[in-house]
């Protein structure tokens, strides 16, 4: 699939904005705080209806203004698709997302209608941080392709807030007769929390074989990535007998300790764990090849090619890497971020785009030559 236009209006930094992206790769340049991540927010925002950033939409609204517009024009083997979405500054009025014009009335509706990846700094929090990021990383990547993972995931989130508050009840000594209801929602949390296991396993088994392909390139094939799920089995059995084990201990926390919204996965390079023994440079190899594999999946999936939006990653990479990754990138519409073009090592791209004060300008299109 590939974003024909992109248009802003009182996005962040942007008063009116126009962007028609190259099929291939399209350099966005500019100084600091000048407007480029701010423009990459936006083409995610299209894709899964919030921003990589912030959970306030609020943020998204240009300063002093009433409300703040962007909408993709995309381009997509089975036809067109135009993504638009309102944004307002009050708490009170939520946003306003359509696709080709109709209402999406839930956030799913709009899942997988425009797939892109992401990589930014921060993505080294997939190697370093605790299992959240982890987590919230395989948990939005498998709603883009599965609608039903994504809804089987609200399902449980409602299910085990029901039961935290259950249990924060009998904490404190209210409600006992209520004991008996835990039983439902344990019901619940295993029928959903097996579908969210079973889907991540599928998923991670395909996920861990691109990367670790990408990974044994990028790395000139001196290190060998590999992944292993770590958490609940995909019984919903299973699930229920832990969850009823585990009553108690509960109580006692107020919370749920066991379930999927615990797990996580782990990451070893050569055999050894990532996180504790990487070097900074092969985490954030790791952290890349995770998102070249995720591209590897969805296209697989889906038989369309995700959008990359690549953010500031060429200035942490040395110069066989930046040619390793420009190489893996044939076919797939990229929009690249840095504040010189010659950040790119020499690598050909097709147009170019200085952004400077939340305007894009001289837009060049151009080819270079190694
Ligand atoms: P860097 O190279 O440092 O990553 P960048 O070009 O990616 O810079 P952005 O993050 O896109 O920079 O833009 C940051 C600027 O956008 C901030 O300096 C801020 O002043 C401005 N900005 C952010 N939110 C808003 C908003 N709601 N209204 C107006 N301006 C905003
Ligand atoms: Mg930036």
């Amino acid at each position: 699939m590939r974003i024909e236009k992109l248009q802003l209006k009182n996005f962040r930094n942007y008063e009116q904005a126009q962007l028609c992206p190259a099929p291939g790769i399209t350099v966005l340049y500019g100084e600091n705080a000048q407007g480029k991540t701010n423009l990459m927010e936006a083409m995610y925002l299209c894709c899964v209806g919030r921003s990589q950033r912030t959970a306030k939409d609020r943020e998204l609204v240009r300063w002093g203004e009433e409300a703040a517009y962007v909408q993709a024009d995309v381009r997509r083997a089975d036809g067109p698709r135009r993504v638009g979405v309102a944004l307002f500054p009050s708490e009170q009025k939520k946003k306003k997302i359509t696709l080709n014009g109709e209402t999406v009335k839930r956030i799913g509706e709009l899942m997988g209608q425009v797939n892109a990846v992401l990589f930014s700094p921060d993505d080294l929090r997939l190697v370093k941080d605790g299992p959240d990021a982890r987590r919230r990383f395989l948990d939005m990547e498998i709603s883009q392709i599965r609608p039903a993972y994504f809804y089987a995931l609200q399902r449980y989130v409602r299910a085990l807030n029901q039961r935290n508050g259950l249990l924060h009840a009998l904490q404190a000594g209210k409600e006992e007769t209520l004991a008996s209801t835990l039983t439902e929602w344990d019901e619940l949390l295993a029928t959903y929390g097996a579908s969210i296991v079973d889907h991540r396993l599928r998923y991670l088994e395909r996920l861990s074989e691109k990367a670790r392909q990408v990974h044994s390139a990028l790395s000139g094939e001196r290190e060998t990535l590999s992944l292993r799920y770590a958490g609940c089995d995909a019984s919903a059995e299973a699930i229920k007998k832990i969850l009823f084990s585990a009553r108690s201990d509960d109580i006692r926390r107020g919370f749920t300790g066991y379930g999927p919204h615990r797990d996580d996965y782990k990451l070893f390079i050569n055999g050894k764990d990532a996180r504790a023994f990487g070097s900074q440079g092969q985490q954030r190899t790791v952290a890349l090849s995770l998102k070249l594999a995720e591209i590897e999946v969805m296209r697989e999936e889906t038989s369309e090619t995700p959008i990359l939006l690549l953010d500031d990653v060429m200035s942490e990479l040395d110069v066989a890497r930046r040619r390793m990754l420009l190489s893996y990138l044939g076919g797939v519409q990229t929009m690249i971020t840095c504040t010189h073009l010659d950040d790119l090592g020499g690598a050909k791209y097709e147009k170019a785009i200085a952004i400077h004060g939340g305007v894009l300008q001289n837009s060049v299109d151009k080819m270079l030559q190694n």
